[in-house]
C-alpha cells in the first residue's frame, strides 16, 4: 500500500520506547509526509527500571518519557492502556479488545506493531511481551475489528485494517531508509532517560544497528535503515 493511500498509521507496542528503537525514523517519515500516526503503549513499562530506581513512580515516569519521545517524532496522539502488568503481557481477549476498540476509534489503513513470531537471532526483541502485543493485535486487526459481530458492545463501528507491519520479524523484507530522519530518532530515544540515560554510546549503538539493517539489505554505505515485513489484509 503506497504511502498516499495512508491517512492515518496506528501503532501498537508493549512498553515505552519500543516504538522508538524499532520505528522512530520510520514513523517521523510518515508524520513528515502529513499521515496521521497513533501510538498506543499496552503497558506502562514499570519492570523496565534501574536496580536502585523508586519503583513506585516509573509508570508516570515513562509515560511522560513516551510522550516527550513520540512529540520529537511528530506524535501527539499516544495512549496507554491500564490494567495490563509489564512481563505478563498475554494476548488474551480483554488485550485483544482494548486494541480493537482503539482501532476502531482510530480507523487507521496501517497498523504496525510487533512480531508475533520469535526471532531467534535477536532474542531480546522478541520479549515474551512484544510477541503477546504483537498477537494480540494481528488477532485485533483480523477478524476482530472488521468484524461486526465482534465485541458489539465497544459501541463502534467496524474497521478494516488494510496492512499489518510487523517490526523484529524473523523474515523481514521491507527495508525503510531512514537516514533523513536518524537524528530525530536519537533525540527521541534521548527522551527515555530512564533507559538510555546511562548510555553514552547511544547514538553510535544507533548507527551500528541502523547501518547493519542498510547493509543487509543492500542499501549504500553510511545510510540508515528500519525493516519490517508486511502482511496484507484488506488492500483496494
Ligand atoms: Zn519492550
Amino acid at each position: 500500500m503506497p504511502d498516499d493511500e495512508v491517512e492515518r498509521i496506528l501503532v501498537v507496542v508493549a512498553h515505552p520506547d519500543d516504538a522508538d528503537f524499532g520505528a522512530a525514523g520510520t514513523i517521523a517519515s510518515w508524520t513528515n509526509a502529513g499521515i496521521e500516526v497513533t501510538l498506543l503503549c499496552c503497558t506502562h513499562g514499570e519492570q523496565g527500571a534501574q536496580p536502585d530506581a523508586d519503583i513506585a513512580a516509573i509508570p508516570a515516569l515513562r509515560e511522560g518519557e513516551q510522550r516527550a519521545a513520540s512529540a520529537e517524532l511528530g506524535v501527539t496522539d499516544v495512549r496507554f492502556l491500564d490494567g495490563f502488568r509489564d512481563g505478563w503481557l498475554e494476548p488474551s481477549f480483554d488485550l485483544q479488545r482494548e486494541i480493537v476498540r482503539v482501532i476502531r476509534e482510530v480507523r487507521p489503513q496501517r497498523v504496525l506493531t510487533q512480531s508475533p513470531e520469535r526471532w531467534y537471532e535477536r532474542l531480546m526483541a522478541s520479549h515474551p511481551d512484544h510477541l503477546a502485543a504483537g498477537e494480540a493485535t494481528v488477532r485485533a486487526c483480523y477478524p476482530a475489528a472488521e468484524n461486526p459481530f465482534a465485541w458489539p458492545e465497544l459501541g463502534l463501528d467496524f474497521w478494516k485494517v488494510g496492512e499489518i507491519w510487523l517490526m523484529a520479524h524473523p523474515t523481514a523484507d521491507h527495508p525503510i531508509d531512514t537516514t533523513e530522519f536518524f537524528d530525530r530518532k536519537v533525540a527521541a530515544l534521548r527522551r527515555h532517560a530512564s533507559q538510555t540515560g546511562h548510555r553514552a554510546d547511544l547514538e553510535d549503538m544507533l548507527l551500528v544497528f541502523g547501518q547493519s539493517i542498510a547493509e543487509r539489505f543492500g542499501l549504500p554505505a553510511g545510510t540508515t535503515a528500519e525493516a519490517y515485513g508486511i502482511v496484507p489484509v484488506n488492500r483496494r
